[in-house]
């Protein structure tokens, strides 16, 4: 008897919490040279230097996003029957202690180049031409980073992140990808300091790359245009230590979208949509005339009116 067989859910779990490690590693690279840059100015910042001395780090967050891909694969193949993934060679099997049964663990699987054609043969629904090609790069990639030293192989922080968004999309039926980061990214936080709506990590992270995202990529990812003009949100920043902290990301904007008669802000960060009135702020320097009507607050400056 075969034990301990894993579930498609644990391999799927698993393949979230890889995604989360890669995107963790990249976009916290975004995170300091933008914090060094606001204290130091632009001129003083070696981009360059900074960027060569995290190349292994980045490399290293490619294998996770191989890893990742792979368990999501399993994941599917698993949720036909998890023992299309063990090897077909019964005489390479461990033996059985007596009674005990063998642990999944124990049998060799299939091997990575394998599981593609697994999956398309086994499972009901078919990776498209675009997905199926960049698995295969990905594990190109992967094996020139783990059994070679590969000098030319320079990988971009915003490659880990893109390929991690499109692997979280392709995978992830239509979870959004923030819910899955602040999950598995601010939950260890979350257990030192309680609520979690006060952890600032993905929403620092979150900031740092959608200012470097393609537009295209920001929509289709978050529902965020990053070219139309975003504001605090109500609820995220007057709900948690964020006010106190003076922290006041612009995860929000109008609905429906740079109308002035729209009525509402969305918020991607917490989901929420909070109302607002249009009137010009008080505050002498701000020019926004977005107020929160639950707050009686301005969402640019913060200021209460
Ligand atoms: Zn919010
Ligand atoms: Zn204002």
């Amino acid at each position: 008897m075969i034990t301990d067989v894993p579930t498609s859910q644990e391999f799927y779990t698993s393949a979230e919490k890889l995604l989360c490690l890669a995107w963790d590693s990249a976009a916290g690279f975004f995170v300091h040279l933008d914090e060094f840059t606001s204290q130091v100015g632009p001129d003083d910042v070696e981009e360059d230097q900074y960027w060569a001395a995290a190349q292994t780090n980045l490399l290293n967050a490619f294998v996770l996003l191989q890893q990742a891909a792979e368990f999501f694969l399993k994941s599917e193949i698993c949720s036909v029957s998890p023992y299309l993934l063990i090897k077909n060679d019964p005489s390479k099997w461990p033996r059985s202690d007596a009674g005990n049964g063998v642990p999944f663990s124990k049998f060799r699987t299939v091997d990575a180049e394998d599981l593609l054609k697994i999956h398309s043969v086994a499972c009901a629904t078919q990776l498209n031409d675009d997905l199926r090609r960049e698995l295969s790069d990905i594990r190109e990639i992967r094996n020139r980073i783990s059994h070679t030293v590969d000098s030319s192989l320079r990988l971009t922080a915003l490659e880990i992140v893109t390929t991690t968004l499109r692997l979280s999309h392709a995978f992830s039926s239509g979870r959004a990808w923030i819910e899955i980061a602040k999950r598995h990214i601010d939950a260890p936080f979350a257990n030192l300091y309680g609520n979690d709506d006060n952890n600032v990590g993905v929403a620092r992270q979150l900031e740092s790359v959608l200012k470097r995202l393609a537009p295209a990529d920001t929509l289709k990812y978050f529902g965020f245009n990053n070219r139309a003009r975003a504001y605090t949100c109500p609820g995220c920043y007057f709900g948690s230590d964020w006010s106190e902290w003076d922290y006041s990301p612009e995860f929000a904007q109008l609905t429906p979208l740079r109308s002035s008669k729209a009525k509402n802000v969305h918020c991607i960060y917490c989901g929420e949509t909070s109302s607002i009135v249009r009137r010009k702020c008080t505050t002498a320097d701000c020019l926004s005339n977005v107020i929160s009507t639950e707050h009686d607050a301005c969402l640019k400056c913060m200021r209460t009116q």
